[in-house]
């Protein structure tokens, strides 16, 4: 309803806007048709005026010339004069008439406004016409009076001129009389007479010339008269011309009148058709209004009707509220005594919750300790030194020819057995695992990754890359951009790791690279990398040991690795003029300390992981190597032979493990002792003309690995260590007392491998 009822308003208030702009438009034309009527009026005074002032002058030169043919017409022309001035004011009259239907019909705003106006100007046209028209009258009027001032002029002038005839007439007649009267004198006296005949003669001669004179000038004068009248008939006709223009003017005045009535006619009907469409439009919408106003009044009766029987709802709607009301009253009561019977309720259940924790807490520390328990049995039982091989695949740098064919072949059912063709004859040895050529970083990393996790778990790990100079040590540590090694990988999932047990540990791992070479041990990420270091005792008689000054790198990412890295390789390469001839005869060592923190427990851990890529395991040739090299050759053998007895002394259990006998044994003496682990990854060159050095490198290999066994067998295993420099004398299958031999087993030695693990599993329980 009440929207119905803001319609009819709108409709309303728009149809008053709408008569309103409509008046306005009225007012405006109404306006203009003053103006403009204003503009004829002062037309009308000024022709009246012009009007008079030709009166005036015809009076006057009626009185001037008296009643002649000019006067005549201009008396004719003043009677016209009046006559128009008749019709000017008829049509003045016209005028105001319709000035008053204007006001009294105003018009509507439309189409025939354009109409108006034109009839408007055609109006303005006319009157300007007319103006021009009486313009010319004037003219003419002027004209005529000059040309009446002439023709008074000459006629004074024919007038005293008549006079002066006159007068010379009856002087001369005067003359002849008296002259007539001495002749009848004279006549009566001969004598006398006669003389005064003779003077008389000669006298009347004088004066019939005077006479002949004034004969001809009058002549002249009737001429001048004529000429006059000539004049005055031209004028006359001049001025009936004029009056007939002037008539023709008129006829056109008339005209333009009865023009301007029509276009008023027009006009007049024009705003009669507005007025009525107006007053239709009015009501229309007022039977709009009324019919949309019934509407709103049947819907106001309906919605009285709903109101009525809403009345009800609303009395129940209230007793509801009113409860309702009552109940939010009586709600904090009810809410407190619940919240005590909750409060005592979680209480209780935190305490039981407390209880069941602490119970638990035990039972995960319980677990912890079986757990690491159980993983140092496993390790003992598997051997924490464990040794790999890896077989690079044949190179281009390996060249063509005989040289350059393959002299190792796997065992197909055994990833453990390795055979090498030496000098014809077929060698082959047993390691924990053989890595084929084609096997990817990513396999070989798969079999490594266990022991870089038991870093976390506070274990001291060593990973060894042992082979000569080219048979993929660096590849299998380092790897390749696209194909990184085991340093990154190991990095890399020590992150995961760490992420995975965020939730319970707190980790924190750091990086140092250091460099041994000729027995001297250096920091590859140190401000200062030609710096000799030192391995020393750490004060706190914890009997650990520590080397002062070594940087160790906080890292967080992948991309940290990368720049430590890139940072070592720059310091390592800037420090000698062949990287790849120095990266062969120096021990390149990636330290990884993991230190956690059990939140829950309060339990630490330190694990560190120590990447070694060792120097190259090649034979010097001991005639042609002098000086820096013969040098560098020694202290390879003695640290790599080092290596060697210490891995031996640890895996036979010695009491005494000889770490100080080299810089390399010596610092990494904290992880390869206790419950570390150690992996050997022997690399070999497949290639045929490789084979002496591969067949040193599995010699070296086999022999760490053999080292396990029963306490009688250990002495003899000790007596029969080889130095590096016997290694590379060896042949194989000659110098090797161990009980498992270095020479190729047997099919039956092969076949009984389960029945070793098993004695050593029952020798190690
Ligand atoms: P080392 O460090 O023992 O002197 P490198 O790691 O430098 O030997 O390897 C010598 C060459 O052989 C390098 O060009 C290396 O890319 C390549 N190489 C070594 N091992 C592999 C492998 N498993 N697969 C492919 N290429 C290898
Ligand atoms: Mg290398």
């Amino acid at each position: 309803v009440v929207a119905s009822m803001a319609h009819l308003q709108e409709e309303k208030m728009r149809l008053q806007e709408e008569l309103l702009g409509l008046r306005e438009k009225l007012a405006a034309r109404e306006n203009e048709e003053l103006s403009r009527s204003l503009q004829l009026q002062s037309q009308v005074e000024a022709l009246k005026a012009k009007l008079l002032e030709q009166a005036q002058e015809i009076n006057r030169l009626r009185s001037e010339l008296g009643g002649t043919d000019t006067e005549k017409h201009r008396a004719l022309l003043a009677a016209e004069n009046e006559c128009l001035r008749q019709e000017m004011k008829t049509c003045e009259g016209e005028l105001l008439e319709l000035r008053r239907q204007q006001q009294a019909t105003p018009c509507q705003d439309c189409a025939h406004l354009q109409e108006n106006a034109d009839l408007r100007e055609r109006v303005s046209q006319l009157q300007q016409e007319a103006e021009e028209a009486r313009a010319k009258v004037a003219e003419l009027d002027l004209e005529v009076q000059q040309k009446t001032n002439r023709l008074a002029e000459v006629e004074l002038r024919l007038k005293d001129s008549l006079a002066e005839r006159a007068e010379e007439e009856e002087r001369l007649s005067r003359r002849l009389r008296d002259s007539q009267e001495t002749i009848a004198n004279l006549k009566s006296q001969p004598q006398q007479i006669k003389y005064i005949i003779k003077t008389v003669e000669v006298e009347s001669a004088k004066a019939k010339q005077a006479l002949c004179e004034s004969q001809s000038r009058n002549q002249y004068l009737q001429e001048q008269v004529g000429m006059q009248r000539q004049v005055l008939k031209e004028m006359e006709q001049q001025l009936q011309s004029s009056q007939k223009t002037v008539a023709q003017l008129r006829a056109q005045m008339v005209m333009y009148e009865a023009e301007l009535e029509r276009a008023h006619g027009q006009m007049l009907e024009e705003m009669q058709a507005m007025e009525e469409e107006k007053n239709q439009a009015i009501e229309e919408a007022f039977s709009r209004a009324q019919v949309e106003m019934k509407a709103v009044h049947e819907n106001l009766a309906g919605v009285r009707t709903n109101l009525l029987t809403l009345q009800p709802a609303l009395r129940t709607l209230t007793h509801d509220y009113n409860s309702l009301k009552r109940q939010v009253r009586d709600f904090p009561l009810l809410l407190q005594e619940a919240l005590r019977n909750a409060r005592a309720e979680i209480s209780q259940a935190i305490e039981e919750v407390h209880s069941t924790n602490r119970e638990l807490l035990r039972k995960y520390r319980r677990e912890l300790q079986l757990r690491k328990k159980c993983h140092n049995e496993l390790v003992r039982l598997k051997g924490n030194i464990r040794v790999f091989g890896r077989v690079r695949p044949i190179t281009k740098e390996d060249g063509e020819g005989p040289e350059a064919a393959n002299a190792v072949t796997f065992d197909a059912d055994d990833d453990a057995i390795l055979h090498l063709l030496h000098k014809g004859k077929q060698v082959s040895f047993e390691l924990d695992k053989v890595f084929p050529p084609q096997a990817s970083q990513e396999e070989v990393f798969q079999e490594v990754q266990a022991l870089v996790t038991s870093c976390i778990d506070g274990y001291n790990v060593c990973i060894f890359a042992y082979g000569q100079t080219g048979a993929g040590k660096t590849y299998t540590m380092e790897g390749t951009a696209a194909n990184p090694g085991i340093n990154q990988r190991a990095l890399q999932l020590l992150f995961s790791e760490v992420r995975g047990k965020e939730a319970d540990w707190d980790y924190a791992i750091s990086v140092s690279a250091a460099e041994i070479y000729n027995e001297s041990l250096r920091d590859l990420l140190g401000k200062e990398p030609q710096e000799k270091l030192e391995i020393k005792l750490c004060p706190d008689g914890s009997g650990q040991l520590y080397v002062p000054g070594l940087t160790e790198f906080r890292v967080q990412c992948v991309e940290d690795i990368n720049k430590v890295f890139e940072f070592g390789h720059v310091n390592r390469a800037t420090e000698c003029t062949n990287l790849n001839e120095h990266s062969s005869r120096s021990h390149a060592l990636l330290i990884v300390t993991v230190r956690g923190l059990d939140r829950s427990t309060g339990l630490r851990t330190t694990g560190k992981l120590n990447l070694v890529d060792l120097a190259g395991s090649e034979r010097v040739g001991r005639s042609g190597a002098e000086g820096n090299r013969l040098r560098e050759a020694q202290h390879i053998n003695k640290s790599l032979s080092a290596l060697g007895d210490v891995i031996y002394a640890l895996r036979s259990r010695q009491g005494h493990v000889p770490f100080r006998n080299s810089k390399l044994t010596y610092l990494l003496q904290d992880s390869l002792s206790g419950d570390s682990k150690t992996l050997m990854m022997v690399q070999v060159s497949p290639a045929e003309k490789n084979s002496s050095e591969t067949l040193c490198s599995l010699k070296f290999a086999e022999r760490v690995r053999s080292v396990e066994l029963g306490p009688v067998s250990r002495k003899a295993e000790l007596a029969s260590w080889p130095s590096q420099e016997q290694l590379e004398g060896d042949s194989p299958g000659t110098s090797v007392p161990s009980s498992r031999g270095h020479a190729a087993p047997s099919p039956g030695q092969l076949s009984n491998r389960s029945a070793s693990i098993r004695r050593k599993l029952q020798t190690s329980g």
